[in-house]
């Protein structure tokens, strides 16, 4: 393993990451679950990229989606209910040069974690966020979310969801400061991770809704864009994910989307004409908030010191 040099120093060979080096503990997610491709599309990218897994850290909150940190060889953090951002806006603001990845569901993030959601937008700190959407809570055993489909019939609403559902990329788009907004299904791997390599390239907050299959409890409501890719609406151009053209083949409807136009992301949001998988917006000279919270990190505790007793003085009478 160690190469002996003449001058007796030791050369150490260049450590090189295979995918076995980012899997941590067997998924206990259930057969078909959309999140075993999100898995693995997050430790493929790592690998491609070569990324040290002590600098990777996973985030999650409460839900199936939320087992993700455990199933990664990085380090991880699994949470409280609705509270992924807040560990992870930590995280970054005191320790900056990790990557961060953060797991949420939508009964975790479009529900009790929806204050934390739109002020981490704000924040915009560089990180992934993905949104694992499958209409339910499924940990739980079928409670309505706040993304099921209206008429849905669930353990709280057996006569169906009242509610329309919230649309995360419509509330993405009004949020302040949002830089980073995609959306990707998790039946197509190559889409899958090309989106989420896009989200996690982009210096600040990438948010991304995957839209996931939950075989268990909402088995149907993404059944009709699976079998029907006419009915998703594959985003193209410049800043898109790349895609070979024979997976680009398979989606027959196309439309070429500038990323920084947001109105333009906004009609998409809303297109009654298809479901948009893609970047719909990126806007990378937007502030982040870790520029501010690096300030001074870097300080030794005397030049702490000193710079507060500058300050000190300046009350001095
Ligand atoms: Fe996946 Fe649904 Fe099973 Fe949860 S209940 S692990 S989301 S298939």
């Amino acid at each position: 393993m160690f190469e002996l040099k003449d001058d007796w120093q030791f050369e150490l060979p260049e450590r090189y990451f295979t995918l076995e080096d980012y899997e941590g503990g067997t998924a206990r997610w259930c057969p078909g679950c959309g999140d075993l491709a999100v898995l693995t599309a997050v430790q493929k990218i790592l690998r491609d990229a070569q990324m040290p897994p002590e600098n990777t850290v996973c985030v999650s909150g409460i839900g199936c989606s939320s087992r993700f940190p455990h199933y990664m060889k990085t380090y991880g953090f699994h949470g409280l209910h609705g509270r992924p951002l807040p560990v992870a806006c930590g995280i970054k603001s005191r320790r900056p040069e990790l990557d961060v990845w953060v797991a949420t569901g939508d009964g975790d993030c479009c529900s009790i974690g929806t204050g934390h959601w739109l002020h981490a937008v704000r924040y915009n700190m560089d990180m992934v966020v993905m949104l694992f959407d499958n209409s339910v809570y499924g940990l739980t055993k079928k409670q309505t979310s706040p993304t099921s489909p209206k008429g849905m019939e669930t353990n709280t609403h057996p006569k169906g969801a009242w509610l329309p559902p919230l649309d995360p990329l419509a509330a993405m788009l009004g949020f302040t400061n949002t830089s980073f907004v995609a959306q990707t299904v998790d039946w197509n791997p190559a889409h899958l991770q090309a989106t989420l390599h896009a989200a996690w390239q982009h210096e600040g907050l990438g948010f991304v809704r995957i839209l996931q299959r939950c075989p268990q409890f909402t088995a149907t409501v993404y059944e009709d864009l699976q079998k029907d890719p006419s009915k998703l609406l594959l985003l193209t151009g410049e800043g898109q994910p790349r895609l070979e053209p024979s997976v680009a083949r398979l989606f027959p409807n196309q439309r070429a989307h500038l990323v920084g136009d947001l109105a333009g992301a906004r009609a998409l949001a809303g297109a009654a004409d298809g479901v948009p998988i893609g970047v719909l917006f990126r806007d990378p000279s937007r502030p982040r908030y870790e520029e501010f919270t690096a300030m001074g990190l870097r300080m030794s505790a005397e030049q702490k010191l000193a710079a507060l007793s500058r300050e000190l003085d300046r009350f001095a009478v």
